[in-house]
């Protein structure tokens, strides 16, 4: 017998129909003799549809009580989902975050789990049952109900499963697994077998958003074997795992693209110690997140610093810029929010060399101008024109083959 931890996301449990397909997979689960745990997110929509609200009764809602209602989304599609497994005579019961006391810090709207009391969900799996549990939301030490941060119910689905040592944890989702790059850009696009941690950490916080980037931290921190699949198509998936799980390692797993990001260059600053402290210091303080860096070397005493920020941020950071600008003396600031990131992501370039050269040939061919490069152990970046975007991923993922498996 396996225990197996199924997370299903809004779409999955939009409507009725929806649910009750969800309950029809569940009991198959449960009748091939495995025990199951289910973790529900809210009804498509609704999280936001919650947000709206709140916010039409407040300006920028936060805190507490915005968690006190944010959390009735998920507590109503797990009475829903056991409602529906009733229906098909199957055993079960429904858990907010709080009865099974998903220990949270108090950090409201995004936090971190510090602890899963197992001992509830053991007894109630024991007793024969399906154990339904709230996604998103977990309790503070004091009792306070606390949600983990949009898309959180990945989190407390690989939580689930790393606390109870469970065999797999599956998200169900509305695509069939993780594909080497998005199918809406290029058609031949392919689903991955297996992918390792590591590179679904990349391929998440590059902007393929499969699942929230902290379960995936949380599985590989615990070696949780997880699973992406489809709750619409039949299929296996895609793996997530660690790297001796995979057999043949391909060069590449994938291409991503991410239109989020905005440049900004200061040009002519003084090349002496601290300026990138004073450039970037009030940017960090401004909670403004930078992604890529670049100072160029210098010449006749002087330097361009340029580096990339979210593009919601582009405005606030352009304005400390020049408020910077003249403190520092520096000759311009420029900003081009109209810049895209595409990278290519995988372990094998650890142990391949030429691939960046392979990358930089493939768009030179293009006559796609490169901007910033930056690179890691396992990913390369570069910045291009907006309007490159499509085509460079098309260039990079056929000239790595990456349809072939
Ligand atoms: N319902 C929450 C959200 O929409 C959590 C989740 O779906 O994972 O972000
Ligand atoms: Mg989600």
């Amino acid at each position: 017998m396996s225990l197996i931890v199924q997370k299903f996301g809004g779409t999955s449990v939009a409507d009725p129909e929806r649910i009750a397909a969800v309950a029809r997979r569940v009991k198959g689960c449960q009748q091939s003799g495995d025990q199951v745990i289910v973790v529900v997110s809210a009804m498509a929509g609704e999280t936001d549809r919650l947000l709206r609200l709140a916010s039409e009764v407040l300006k920028n809602p936060t805190g507490r009580e915005l968690d006190v209602l944010l959390a009735t989304g998920e507590q109503v599609t797990i009475a829903l989902l056991v409602l529906a497994l009733q229906g098909l005579e199957v055993t079960a019961r429904s858990f907010t975050g709080a009865q099974v006391q998903i220990r949270t810090d108090t950090a409201y709207n995004k936090a971190r789990i510090v602890n899963i009391e197992s001992e509830k969900i053991c007894s109630a799996l024991n007793e024969g049952n399906v154990v339904v549990v709230a996604g998103f939301q977990g309790v503070s030490e004091a009792g306070d109900i606390t949600t983990l941060g949009r898309g959180g119910s990945d989190t407390t689905a690989v939580a689930i499963a790393a606390a109870l040592e469970a065999d797999e944890c599956q998200i169900y989702t509305d695509v069939e697994g993780v594909y080497t790059t998005d199918p809406r850009l290029v058609a031949e696009a392919r689903r991955l077998d297996r992918i390792t941690y590591e590179e679904m950490l990349e391929m998440a916080s590059l902007g393929a958003k499969v699942l929230q980037i902290r379960s995936v931290e949380f599985a590989s921190k615990y070696r949780v074997a997880l699973r992406v699949l489809s709750s619409f198509e039949e299929g296996p998936g895609t793996l997530i795992t660690s790297e001796e799980n995979i057999m043949e390692e391909a060069l590449l797993s994938g291409v991503t693209l991410n239109r989020d990001e905005a440049k900004l260059t200061m040009l002519g600053v003084p090349d002496r110690p601290g300026v990138a402290s004073t450039i970037l210091g009030p940017v960090a303080e401004a909670n403004i997140e930078v992604d890529m860096i670049l100072q160029n070397m210098g010449a006749d005493g002087m330097t361009d610093f340029t580096f990339t920020v979210h593009r919601s941020d582009f405005d606030a950071t352009m304005s400390i810029l020049e408020h910077i600008s003249d403190e520092l003396g520096a000759r311009a600031v420029e900003g081009d929010n109209k810049i895209a990131k595409i990278s290519v992501v995988g372990v094998g370039m650890r142990s391949h060399a030429g691939i960046a050269s392979r990358v930089f040939a493939a768009l030179a061919r293009e006559a796609i101008n490169i901007q910033m490069i930056s690179t890691s152990e396992i990913k390369i970046s570069i910045v291009v024109d907006e309007k490159y975007s499509e085509l460079g991923v098309r260039t990079l993922h056929s000239e790595f083959k990456l349809e072939q498996a």
